[in-house]
């Protein structure tokens, strides 16, 4: 548990929350400011704050949970998004999957894809690169 980090306040259930489901590592609840109906935070019970930071059995037990819970709340049409890092847009410092439904009336997340241009030499020098760091 991380001092003042409100997620493992609400893991340690000093704070409410609606909860929807959880496992061993993970629990999925509802965000309370949801872009659509059924938008759902799944997060580690054990804190860290990004992604890389989580060990591995927190990782499964989210990614176990993320697929059960996107079964359900996430009607034909759902966008999974995370944000590591303030830069990335993420406010609550505890790791968290968004599961964010795409409605008929088009609610939900909206995202802008400045994709770039393919450039094959380009993507096998950063290919290489980052496999030798992995
Ligand atoms: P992010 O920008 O990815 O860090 O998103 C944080 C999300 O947490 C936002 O969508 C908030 O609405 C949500 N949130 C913050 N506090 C709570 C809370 N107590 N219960 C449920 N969701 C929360």
């Amino acid at each position: 548990m991380s001092d003042g980090c409100i997620f493992c306040r609400i893991v340690a259930g000093d704070i409410p929350c609606h909860k929807l489901a959880e496992n061993d590592g993970a629990l999925a609840f509802l965000d309370i400011m949801p872009l659509s109906e059924g938008h759902t935070l799944v997060i580690p019970k054990k804190h860290a704050q990004k992604v890389h930071e989580m060990d591995d059995e927190s990782a499964q037990s989210v990614a176990v949970l993320l697929r059960k819970v996107a079964a359900v709340v996430g009607g034909e049409n759902y966008n999974v998004l995370q944000n590591s890092g303030r830069g990335a847009g993420q406010e609550v410092l505890h790791v968290h999957f968004h599961i964010i439904p795409k409605d008929a009336s088009g609610n939900g997340l909206s995202v802008k894809w400045n994709a770039g241009e393919t450039n094959h030499p380009q993507l096998a020098a950063q290919a290489e690169k980052f496999r030798q760091e992995l």
